[in-house]
């Protein structure tokens, strides 16, 4: 792929602000270290002195950049929104890197995003036709230029009007000279959540990043609502009609972190539940459980004790490289798999295995580790997934491959426990995830979670994959805009 297909189509991020606060740039280094999970390629912060917006963009992980104490004292002032940025091959250009910012009619304004607009390459191509210049290929930069098209007077109003045009899915965080401002797609897919320290608030994310500055946790920003803060508190507004949420259930299973709480539920609990629902459904005669770690570990949890089969670190993962997928091309990744699990042979030889994974998607992990607990010298290899096969690519924010890339997509069961070399696979069932949000099933009518991933029932329209079918099309428009 080349790097603009990757660069237009693959983000997964997390997003911070705080209003009114001195260390702003320092607290919202913090926030986004606590995120880092949410995205590795890249960060920004942006703040407001009083005077002007004071911006730094950079590659690499937070603590790289953001640590150094001159970096944060050019940082200057009270509010200030930041960014972490993922995106799986290719190296991000910086002017991709967010929070993206311009100078508009009426002050400055930066905006920092998570997710992803169903409809920005439709919007930009429009806004591209009437003149537009566009600066980078993110879907975000269409915010700023409906902003700034915008005729209403006041700039919530002008923001709203902008959001109103955009289908997919949005956690936002925005700051101007006066206002820092957070909004949720009407559907709620990706999540953002109140925080307050000492008075001052914050937006993030997840949980995790009020934890790490010890701010308090006040509520979940609801789907379809745009807080506005500043000097004279905090002001909500519901300018879409009203719908039931439909959070992302992937956040549970993979991409929140386990200490994060989400919609209310922990993150932490919803994962073991999914391995004690895993066991019940899904159980196998063996001697150890061994989960792949990290992402595997709580579910792995849940189904020994539910099932009553010791649990043991029986793959140890190296924490110094990155995520598996970011490894750009396939050979490489399969190299990645290599490097970051290794097996504690001890625990397997002789063993028969249950191997608990939270997801396959292209399936490379699986193979790996299967084969290195026949390395290791297992005697038996069941392997359990706690959660439903894959078989839709995903267009809200969340990386997921192509369709032609995705295992469950091209192979039954048979199939895919066969190409894993497993001695038995299972996965978990649908309902089985929802049960473990405590929910007795899936509403086949109205679904509780946006989980197109396993059902294909996509939540919102998707403007630009029915308007251009492949990723290369996609590239190549956004290239010639
Ligand atoms: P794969 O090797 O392609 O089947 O990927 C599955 C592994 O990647 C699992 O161990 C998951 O924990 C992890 N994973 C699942 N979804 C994602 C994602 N969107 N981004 C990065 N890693 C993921």
């Amino acid at each position: 792929m080349s790097d603009l297909e990757t660069e237009s189509l693959r983000e997964k991020c997390g997003v911070f602000g705080i209003f009114g606060h001195p260390d702003a740039a320092a607290i919202t280094a913090l926030g986004l270290h606590a995120l880092q999970h949410r995205g590795q390629e890249a960060a920004g912060i942006v703040a407001f002195d009083g005077r002007q917006f004071n911006s730094e963009r950079r590659h690499g992980l937070v603590g790289d950049h953001f640590s150094n104490e001159r970096v944060i004292k050019r940082l200057a002032g009270s509010a200030s929104i930041g960014h972490v940025r993922y995106a799986t091959t290719g190296e991000t250009v910086l002017r991709n890197v967010q929070p993206l910012f311009a100078e508009l009619e009426g002050g400055g304004f930066a905006v920092a995003h998570n997710g992803n607009f169903t409809n920005g390459l439709t919007l930009r191509r429009q806004l591209v036709r009437d003149g537009a210049i566009c600066q980078s290929t993110s879907d975000t930069e269409v915010i700023l230029h409906l902003v700034a098209r915008s005729r209403k007077l006041r700039f919530v109003e002008r923001f709203v009007e902008s959001l109103r045009q955009i289908e997919g899915a949005y956690a936002l965080v925005a700051l101007t000279n006066k206002k820092l401002v957070g909004a949720r797609d009407p559907l709620g897919i990706r999540p953002l959540v109140l925080g307050e320290l000492n008075g001052r608030y914050i937006l993030a994310s997840e949980t995790c990043a009020l934890d790490i500055i010890g701010a308090r946790f006040v509520r979940d920003i609801e789907n379809g609502e745009v807080v506005i803060i500043s000097e004279s508190g905090i002001e909500s507004l519901k300018p879409f009609a009203p719908q039931p949420a439909r959070p992302c259930i992937f956040e549970y299973i993979y991409f929140a972190r386990p200490d994060s709480v989400v919609n209310g539920r922990s993150v932490y609990d919803v994962r073991k539940r999914m391995g004690a629902e895993l066991a019940a459904e899904s159980p196998a005669e063996a001697d150890v459980v061994v989960p792949v770690p990290d992402s595997g570990v709580p579910a792995a949890l849940g189904y020994s004790q539910a099932s009553g089969v010791p649990f043991e670190l029986g793959i140890i993962r190296n924490h110094y490289v990155g995520r598996t997928f970011i490894q750009p091309s396939q050979a490489i990744r399969e190299i990645g798999v290599r490097m970051k699990h290794s097996a504690n042979r001890g625990v397997i030889e002789g063993k028969r295995v249950v191997l608990i994974d939270d997801s396959v998607v292209r399936g490379t992990t699986s193979v790996k580790i299967v084969q290195m607990m026949r390395d290791a010298g297992a005697k038996e290899v069941h392997f359990r997934i706690a959660c439903p096969p894959i078989t839709h690519p995903d267009y809200y924010g969340i990386d997921t491959p192509e369709r032609d890339k995705l295992l469950a997509a091209q192979m039954d069961l048979e199939g895919m426990r066969a190409y894993m070399g497993a001695d038995s696979l299972a996965f978990l069932s649908v309902d089985g995830i929802y049960r473990s949000m405590g929910l007795a099933r899936r509403d086949p009518v109205r679904p509780q979670f946006t989980d197109h991933c396993f059902t294909g029932d996509y939540p919102t329209r998707l403007t630009d994959v029915l308007a251009e079918s492949s990723p290369r099309q996609w590239a190549m428009l956004a290239e010639a805009s």
